[in-house]
Order: structure tokens, then C-alpha cells, then sequence
């Protein structure tokens, strides 16, 4: 029950996420929600901390591209920031934006991680698309009235997790 919410990996922050990770689980490229996952939903500007993350990456020939569900002007503000590729209004948990964003690097599924901060709409549609999926909390608590009702639908599926103890965020 509830499989295909499951993540590969519970972190608590991208930061957890490294070059050797994508080695060792053969992974190419990196497909990455914005909002509460890379910076708060209510603020525009990267840190440096995330620069460094994503040189990090770059550094070791993976690819990055960000795929939100916000819109264009929200996405391409950050994104120009840190010169990354992105997918504005993917709708996910929809397939069409995470592999717009895939074929963008040229990378099949099984080779790209998926990362975000929310079960019903990152975790749902990267299992879907047969991606390497990442679960991070949220960045902060507050969030967007939009996700409201999947935030109600998470707590359950991750309740559900915990009792199963399948449900371990790394350390
Ligand atoms: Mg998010």
C-alpha cells in the first residue's frame, strides 16, 4: 500500500545529497523542485550555500535542471540566478514536466533523481516516471494555500510509513 508514494531516501535537506551519492547509485542528472525544497516558497534569492551545492554537481559533470509547478516568472528569477535549466507550470504529479526536464539533459529515466519536498506531487510523479526519488522536508513549515490538501493527504501516507518503519530520514 502506498509504494508509489515511497521515496528511495528520506534527508532532511538537499545538502545531503552528494556527487558520491549519484556515483554510487549511477545517476546522471538531477531534477529539482524549487519552492520549500532549494529556497523558501515565499522568497525569490539563492544563498550561497546552494551555489556551492550545485558547483558541487556541475563539477562532476552531473546535470541539474529545476522543475517546478510555479510559474514562469517565480522559476526563471531563481533559475538565472544560478544559470540552470528549468520547467515552469509542470503540473506535476504529471509525467510532461519531469521528462521535458529529463530530455533536456539527455538522460533516461533511471538515470535522474528526482528531489523535492512533497510526497503527492515530487514523490508521486518522479515513481511514476520511474525515477530515483528524494524525499527533503520542507524548508519551512508555512506553504502556499494550494498545497493544503496535499499536505493533509502526506501526513497520512507518511504516518502510514512510520508505522510500517519504512519511513527513516539519514542522518
Ligand atoms: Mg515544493
Amino acid at each position: 500500500m502506498f509504494k508509489i508514494f515511497l521515496p528511495n531516501q528520506f534527508y532532511h535537506n538537499v545538502f545531503q545529497i552528494t556527487p558520491v551519492y549519484m556515483k554510487r547509485n549511477g545517476l546522471k542528472g538531477i531534477i529539482t523542485d524549487l519552492d520549500n525544497t532549494l529556497i523558501r516558497w515565499d522568497h525569490p534569492d539563492a544563498t550561497p550555500e546552494l551555489r556551492d551545492w550545485f558547483k558541487g554537481f556541475t563539477d562532476a559533470g552531473i546535470k541539474v535542471t529545476i522543475c517546478s509547478n510555479n510559474n514562469e516568472n517565480r522559476v526563471k528569477i531563481f533559475a538565472d540566478q544560478v544559470g540552470l535549466p528549468f520547467v515552469f507550470k509542470a503540473r506535476k504529479p504529471l509525467p510532461l514536466g519531469f521528462n521535458r526536464a529529463r530530455k533536456l539533459m539527455g538522460l533516461k529515466s533511471h538515470e535522474t533523481m528526482v528531489v523535492g519536498d512533497q510526497v503527492m506531487t515530487d514523490m508521486l510523479g518522479g515513481n511514476l516516471g520511474g525515477f530515483h526519488t528524494i524525499l527533503v522536508k520542507p524548508i519551512v513549515k508555512t506553504d502556499e494555500w494550494k498545497t493544503y490538501l496535499n499536505r493533509r493527504m502526506e501526513s497520512v501516507i507518511l504516518a502510514y510509513f512510520k508505522r510500517k518503519k519504512m519511513l527513516k530520514w539519514e542522518d
